[in-house]
């Protein structure tokens, strides 16, 4: 077949693929060889040969066929910049221009309101809750070969994990300046890929992300139920992982536990090092209080703090740390207002609507509906007589719950399981117990569901 039969397939391709595609991905195609059942074109890029591979090789497939060549194979080379190849040349060159466009305009994207200056390495407060993840940030801000891909850090809301993403992105900056470290959330990720959709820029959002050398994706539970942003990210996922550039990604639970998420995407995400950030405990809350305090000394001279006045917050505040902070500050605001020391009085004043939230006990109501609706069993059998496995687990899990998240008494629970005796709810607990001993699943639910309730 000569370029001239090439070019009546390219005729009917401009059919199949619409006119948009064809100028795009097929024009610039030049072919190169035809026999032995193989078809090779030439291209101006790697990845525009996998593009076109992935997209349209199927199609160029069957046009062949339909001409009167069929082949089993379509290969695509990057054509050397000759003057014998000019389309290719320019071709290629233009795309080199355009990756050099996305190079310069990174940093810009990475020093805007984006990252935040104090989420450093420095300012991060480690304790038992968080010292894999920070270890594991840590590795991967070194900026040395990469060993686990992606680093998968989940935990629930306000543990820290945007602070560890910033932190890893400014310590890049230090250890590697060479490096192109793109961080985004899930969200602008999905709004730039709909926003390149539109413009039919699709080709250049694909280069700018295979082109970093670090990707970090914050919050990526988002991309959940959105199929062709899902999509997209895989694709995205796959040619950086393939190309060993380093992945980072953060998410508010385990990759296993983000519904609608494709399987194949979920197994890819847990394919590397997954690293959960625990709820804080009483130790890291003091710790993370006594940095701040440091921090604001400075701003607030002259102010003096009661003793026993961070450790009451610590005790009091466990939900997440953005509130922790967010009441220190208020605190400091609003003495060096009023002139006024630092005391319990003067917390019970100013911080009551978060010491009342804070205070809001769970329920065993609460807990109850939350494992049924877990396990999707009925509310109602969480207290009713059904001896049924797929019913009595869901329930023992319930007791246990109830026992370790409340400070409910065991014939207490025994009544709101529907009046059973303190024995029953004892046995309950110990099966649970060791279940989540023996089986990492179950230990993997209990754990899920007390985050889900914590939050
Ligand atoms: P997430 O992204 O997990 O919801 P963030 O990283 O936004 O949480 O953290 C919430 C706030 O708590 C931030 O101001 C962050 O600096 C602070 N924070 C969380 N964990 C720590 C820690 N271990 N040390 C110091 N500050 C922390
Ligand atoms: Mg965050």
């Amino acid at each position: 077949m000569t370029n001239d039969a090439w070019g009546q397939v390219r005729e009917e391709l401009i059919k199949r693929v619409g006119e948009n595609n064809y100028t795009t991905w097929i024009e610039p195609l030049r072919l190169s060889h035809l026999k032995n059942g193989v078809a090779r074109f030439e291209v101006p890029t790697t990845f525009f040969g996998d593009w076109v591979s992935r997209n349209f090789s199927d199609h160029i497939r069957g046009q062949l066929a339909v001409a009167g060549a069929p082949v089993d194979r379509v290969e695509f080379t990057v054509a050397a910049q000759t003057a014998a190849n000019p389309t290719a040349a320019k071709s290629a060159q233009r795309s080199a221009q355009k990756m050099n466009g996305t190079r310069e305009a990174i940093p810009d994207e990475l020093t805007g309101a984006q990252l935040e200056t104090r989420f450093t390495f420095d300012s991060f407060v480690v304790g038992k809750p968080n010292e894999l993840a920070h270890a594991a940030a840590r590795r991967v801000a070194e900026g040395g070969p990469v060993t686990f891909n992606p680093l998968f850090l989940y935990g629930g809301v306000g543990l820290g994990k945007t602070h560890l993403m910033h932190a890893m992105v400014h310590e890049l900056k230090q250890s590697r300046p060479d490096l192109r470290v793109l961080y985004l959330s899930a969200e602008q990720f999905m709004y730039r890929f709909v926003q390149a959709l539109r413009d039919k820029q699709i080709m250049n959002f694909k280069e700018l992300f295979r082109s970093v050398d670090v990707l970090m994706v914050d919050d990526v539970q988002f991309i959940a139920g959105k199929d062709s942003t899902q999509e997209e990210f895989f694709h995205t996922f796959n040619a950086l992982v393939d190309n060993n550039k380093q992945i980072v990604l953060s998410a508010d639970r385990a990759p296993g536990e983000i519904k609608d998420l494709e399987e194949r995407i979920r197994s890819r995400l847990q394919s590397g090092l997954v690293v959960d950030l625990h709820p804080t405990d009483y130790e890291l809350r003091l710790g993370i209080l006594q940095a701040k305090l440091d921090h604001y000394a400075g701003q607030y001279r002259g102010l003096t703090l009661a003793p026993g006045v961070l450790e009451f917050l610590a005790h009091r505040i466990t939900t997440n740390v953005r509130v922790l902070e967010g009441a220190l500050m208020r605190l400091f605001a609003f003495a060096s207002l009023v002139g006024r020391e630092i005391n319990l009085d003067l917390v019970q004043e100013c911080l009551s609507d978060i010491l009342r939230s804070s205070d809001k006990r769970l329920t065993i109501e609460e807990i109850q509906r939350k494992v049924a609706e877990h396990y999707n069993v009925r509310l109602s059998d969480m207290i009713g007589p059904k001896r049924l496995r797929t019913i009595a687990r869901p329930r023992q899990v319930a007791m246990y719950l109830s026992k370790q998240m409340t400070s409910r008494s065991l014939p207490e629970i025994g009544r709101r399981f529907g009046g059973r005796d303190h024995t029953t709810i004892m046995h309950g607990i110990r099966k649970i117990e060791e279940l989540m001993a023996a089986d990492g699943q179950m230990a993997d639910d209990v754990q899920l569901l007390k985050r889900l309730l914590q939050s």
